[in-house]
């Protein structure tokens, strides 16, 4: 599946490995919001045969983010005292209330974009009557940095900072949206760089109770082209298997400092995906003996609700793969970035963005 050469040979070897396989009408999913927008900025999918539709998936990390986390974050940047820190891509997307961070901002609340959640603990121990709260969202890919950064502020004794925990785990939720009955895939491509810190071995359970292909793949043109050959190949076979055509970044049990880490501070619980609903063990929570950097805990928030997104918005759909973004009666009349309905449309990670950006 990476064989050397150069690259347009193997583009053209994979696309040809493709045409060949694909003999019915196949639903694949590319489950993360990092392929949705490689798939469309290299124009993949004028390469793929009819009958192949790549369907984007719930890993784009802000738009599953619940709304009513949005709406505790504005309450604590409101908060006198208090300084709620994020990504920059968290600041335009409405919560339940319709609010946005961004508005909230520009009313006064306090509110600070940073790089990582190790910044926030660095602004944390500079100013230490001030309590910084980061909103901790994410998959696998992002959740060890963030745990990393609480570690650093237990041990560095910085006592006035905490994560606003909204993480989502990949695995059980691609098994969970094919036990959904008005849902049909019959393949994921597996991002690349969750899997780096989950491993191959973590998606067995995905094929085995799916009994769909998982074909690991990276972010360049070829290695998705490749994944997916793999994919309508295994489907035409018959076959599912998990199949790792990342090697050079990915390995069998992924990488064991930061599933350690996650151990120590989290524990798998059930989580709210905005627009899907509450899935089972799809989240983590931080662990009793980790509460006081707990921003939930700390400051007396409820859990999050799920399903708040704005009426006529058919988010939940595309991201369970229901359909694609044209397919939502708004796209690209009511809803656009300049003006976005949902979160899909918000975010430079969301499906809707990416159709909008670079067509379908
Ligand atoms: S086009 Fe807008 S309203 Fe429709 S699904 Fe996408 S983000 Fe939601």
């Amino acid at each position: 599946m990476t064989g050397a050469g150069p690259a347009r040979v193997r583009v053209e070897a994979a696309v040809r490995r493709i045409r060949e396989a694909v003999a019915r009408p196949l639903r694949i999913m590319e489950v993360c919001g990092t392929h949705t927008m490689a798939i469309g900025r290299h124009g993949l999918r004028s390469l793929f045969p009819p009958d192949l539709r790549l369907l984007s998936g719930p890993g784009c990390p802000v738009c599953v983010t619940p709304g009513s986390d949005i709406d505790q974050a504005i309450d604590l940047a409101r908060r006198p005292g208090t300084v709620v820190t994020t990504f920059g891509d968290m600041l335009r997307v409405p919560g339940a209330r319709r609010e946005t961070l961004d508005a909230a901002r520009a009313a006064g609340a306090h509110v600070r974009i940073v790089y990582s959640a190790l910044d926030a603990v660095e602004l944390a121990r500079n100013e230490p009557a001030t309590e910084v709260v980061f909103i901790g969202v994410g998959f696998e890919t992002t959740s060890p940095t963030i745990a990393a950064a609480m570690k650093s502020a237990r041990e560095g004794g910085v006592a006035n900072f905490s994560v606003l925990p909204s993480f989502k785990l990949v695995p059980p939720a691609m098994t969970a949206l094919c036990a959904a009955p008005d849902v049909r895939i019959e393949g994921f491509l597996c991002p690349g760089h969750v899997s780096a810190i989950i491993g191959v071995r973590a998606y067995a359970p995905v094929a085995e109770a799916a009994k769909v292909p998982c074909v690991i793949a990276g972010f360049d043109p070829v290695d998705i082209l490749e994944g997916v050959a793999g994919i309508v190949e295994q489907v035409r076979d018959g076959r599912h298997e998990v199949v790792n055509g990342y090697p050079r970044a990915v390995h069998e049990d992924g990488n064991p400092a930061a599933l350690a880490l996650l151990e120590e501070i989290f524990e798998v619980g059930d989580a709210a995906w905005r627009g899907i609903g509450v899935i089972p063990r799809t989240g983590l929570n931080v662990r009793e003996g980790w509460a006081a950097l707990d921003a939930r805990r700390k400051f007396g928030l409820p859990a999050p609700e799920p399903d708040d997104l704005p009426e006529g918005c058919s988010c939940g759909l595309v991201m369970r793969g229901v359909i694609v973004p044209p397919e939502c009666p708004l796209f690209r009349g009511a809803c656009t970035p300049a003006a976005p309905v949902g979160p899909c449309m918000v975010s430079s990670e969301g499906a809707c963005a990416a159709y909008h950006k670079y067509g379908g």
